[in-house]
């Protein structure tokens, strides 16, 4: 505990001297305007710094130095791409501690998870360094009068638009298939959590990436963000966030005829089976709706229980969520760290309420909890008693809250595990490997886990169905969005 706040004083006073500006064409600066908007922790309320709030203008000059960027970036060979982006990725790794304890105190996230976080975003990094070569490979298909080749190019400068939820892994996922791609990018990061945001544009910077290939503009969703999704210089949208946000960039981008890519929301059903492995899936359980506060999209926030074994299983699970720790994000025994902002532990809190008034029961939680700090704590929650009509079974709360559902058979499973507007993420849990697939098949779910909790494999398609989303990440998906498939054809 006192190592990692060792390690985090200085980068905050630095940080509070130095502020946080946007990153355009490589140069460190203020907002056009000269507005700023202060970015606070969610531990203590403490002003971390004073952040450059971005408008349309901010937008149009880094949207400009990604264009220009993007006719040298397009150009640069496969293998000298590879190599600036595996410099990247050396940067995050010499930085992630840094990187670990500046994302705890900006997010609220616990430290025992955040510690991988940077390596995963160095991964993210790497594996798409890798494929710089392959982006551009298409078929041949050779017919009677002609060649036929495909081919595929990058699209051009494209928009990232991230959320708060481990934003410096997930920015990465985004950002390195783009300039894997051969495009640029400007990136648009949630104005709840911008530290690390700034410090990826930094070692990118540092690292060598050419100037205008990776810009970063702070600020509002609906004043930066909404610009970046308007700028007819940006080709593409990858947006992470709330699906009515997606909605709302959807129609922002029609008049550009924008090309987007959406992951959006989730309450992802885990579905557990009399014949399970009851300790491993009651593991997994608790790890998939508790870890990341509960702010995480693929978090089994469902569970679906078999009536015959439903009261012995919350029996067990009531002991484990009573026995999770909340505290200090810092601190490498804490679990559950406050959640990111005061508007949203005050969503999450409103739900204790929502499920009171639903009949449903709170038997474990219910309330704010009062941690160090004084930040914005939650108790971890558990609801039983209750059912698939009910806003609790429905919504997505995006915090440490847990409702159970009892199920009779495989039928019943399916039809409750379906029955929401979300289809991102679905675990099921039995030892009947045909029960298993058959679920499978039925779960209307982007991924599915088949007794195991969630284990991203990176060439793997992520992204959901419904309103979880559109489109899929990962390998060669990533590439399909960022890139244009062009077809030639020669007359033999
Ligand atoms: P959000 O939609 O409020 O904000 C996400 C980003 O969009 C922020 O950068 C915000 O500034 C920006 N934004 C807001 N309004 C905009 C607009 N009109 N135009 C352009 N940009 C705009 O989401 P959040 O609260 O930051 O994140 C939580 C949500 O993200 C949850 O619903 C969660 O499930 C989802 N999420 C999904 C995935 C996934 O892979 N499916 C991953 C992580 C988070």
């Amino acid at each position: 505990f006192q190592a990692n706040r060792d390690r985090v004083a200085p980068l905050l006073v630095r940080l509070k001297s130095e502020g946080i500006g946007h990153m355009i064409g490589g140069k460190t600066v203020p907002s056009v305007s000269g507005q700023t908007f202060e970015t606070k922790s969610p531990v203590d309320g403490a002003v971390l710094a004073s952040v450059a709030r971005g408008n349309a203008d901010d937008i149009d000059r880094a949207a400009t130095a990604a264009a220009t960027a993007f006719k040298s970036w397009r150009e640069v060979p496969a293998a000298a791409r590879k190599k600036l982006l595996h410099r990247v990725a050396d940067a995050i790794e010499d930085h992630a501690d840094d990187i670990a304890v500046l994302e705890c105190i900006d997010t609220g996230q616990a430290h025992r998870f955040m510690a991988k976080a940077a390596i995963r975003a160095a991964e993210n990094f790497r594996f798409f360094a890798d494929r710089c070569a392959e982006a551009r490979d298409g078929l041949n298909m050779p017919a009677e009068e002609h060649w036929n080749i495909s081919t595929r190019v990058p699209i051009g400068p494209v928009g990232v638009i991230t959320p708060w939820n481990t934003p410096f892994m997930l920015s990465t996922w985004k950002i390195a298939p783009a300039l894997a791609a051969g495009c640029t990018v400007v990136h648009k990061p949630a104005e709840w959590s911008p530290v690390t945001a700034d410090l990826l544009a930094k070692l990118a910077k540092q690292a060598g990436l050419p100037d205008g290939v990776l810009n970063t503009v702070h600020g509002m969703g609906e004043e930066a963000g909404k610009a970046l999704t308007e700028h007819p210089a940006i080709k593409a949208i990858g947006f992470v966030g709330e699906s009515s946000t997606g909605s709302a960039i959807m129609a922002q981008g029609a008049p550009t005829l924008k090309r987007v890519h959406f992951e959006l929301g989730g309450k992802n059903p885990v579905i557990v089976f009399e014949d399970s492995d009851l300790d491993r899936a009651l593991d997994a359980v608790v790890f998939m709706i508790y870890s990341l506060n509960g702010e995480r999209c693929t978090s089994s926030s469902r569970l679906l229980v078999q009536e015959s074994i439903a009261d012995k299983f919350i029996e067990k699970l009531t002991v484990r969520v009573k026995a999770l720790k909340v505290g200090h994000p810092l601190d490498p025994a804490t679990e559950i760290g406050p959640l990111i902002h005061e508007r949203h532990l005050a969503k999450v809190c409103s739900y204790f309420d929502v499920a009171r008034n639903d009949g449903a029961t709170i038997a474990v939680g219910g309330k704010p909890h009062d941690g160090p700090g004084g930040g914005h704590y939650v108790q971890p929650t558990l609801v039983t008693g209750a059912h698939s009509k009910m806003r609790v079974a429905q919504e997505e709360v995006f915090g440490p809250f847990l409702t159970v559902i009892p199920f009779r058979d495989e039928k019943d499973a399916i039809e409750i595990a379906n029955g929401v507007q979300y289809g991102l993420t679905g675990y099921v849990w039995t030892s009947d490997m045909g029960r298993a697939l058959r679920v499978a098949d039925a779960l209307e779910a982007g991924m599915i886990w088949l007794n195991s909790e969630n284990v991203r494999h990176l060439p793997t398609p992520f992204g959901g169905m419904k309103s979880s989303g559109i489109g899929r990440d990962g390998g060669d998906y990533s590439f399909d969005f960022y890139m244009e498939t062009k077809h030639v054809s020669l007359a033999r």
